[in-house]
């Protein structure tokens, strides 16, 4: 029977850089995915009213960073969420479309793993998805958090699925902090979203 192998990869990105699209290329092939959905959250969580850029700039840099990439589609699902926006809630709006034999992978950078006790139902969304990791540079994966929160075989299947991803050291973090400083970031994201920051005047204070 044909079933669709689906890689969800959300976030704020606030902007889109580099980093990220490294480990959606490379996860897109190493998972031999069908396709990778980028989900930027409305209002993420752990990051409540820190976003920097609107939701709709930034769905918009996202999808100028990915308009050549035929892997790559950019979802807005969350754009229009009121609240929050709950992975949970987010992998059974896509469970819903690809239906119940679809294999859904969702991807982390190893640095967000300490977070995952504090995201809501964490036990089922390990259960409804499979959660890739992809190291960070300089950050090692903290897989204590999650003991007592998950059971023994969900952290064992996350530990399988840590992917040989690049580790590119570049942050949304530094990449406001050089805009702010008027420095280049030509380097750091596609040459569209550096434009589209320009244009827009974002990040500059
Ligand atoms: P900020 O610096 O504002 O916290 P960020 O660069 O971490 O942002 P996010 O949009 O918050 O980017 O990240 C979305 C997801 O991508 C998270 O799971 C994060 O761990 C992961 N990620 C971001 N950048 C990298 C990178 N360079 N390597 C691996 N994973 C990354």
């Amino acid at each position: 029977m044909a079933y669709s192998k689906i890689l969800l990869f959300g976030g704020s990105f606030d902007p889109v850089h580099n980093g990220h699209l490294a480990i959606a290329r490379a996860a897109t092939n190493l998972l031999a995915v069908d396709k990778t959905i980028l989900i930027p959250a409305a209002q993420p969580p752990h990051k409540l009213n820190q976003t920097r850029a609107p939701i709709q700039h930034r769905l918009e840099m996202l999808r100028l960073a990915t308009a050549d990439d035929d892997c790559l589609e950019v979802s807005d699902c969350e754009a229009d969420r009121p609240g929050p926006g709950y992975t949970i809630d987010t992998v059974r709006h896509f469970r819903g479309i690809f239906g119940s034999v679809a294999l859904l992978y969702w991807l982390v950078g190893g640095d967000s793993i300490k977070d995952l006790p504090t995201w809501k139902d964490i036990v089922q969304l390990a259960d409804e998805c499979i959660l890739v990791t992809a190291p960070r540079p300089d950050c090692p994966i903290d897989w204590p958090a999650l003991q007592g929160v998950l059971s023994e075989e969900q952290i064992l299947l996350m530990k399988i699925y840590v992917l040989d991803t690049p580790q590119i050291d570049i942050s949304a973090t530094d990449l406001r902090r050089r805009i702010a400083q008027n420095l280049p970031i030509d380097h750091l994201t596609p040459p569209a979203v550096t434009d589209y920051i320009h244009t827009h005047d974002l990040y500059r204070s």
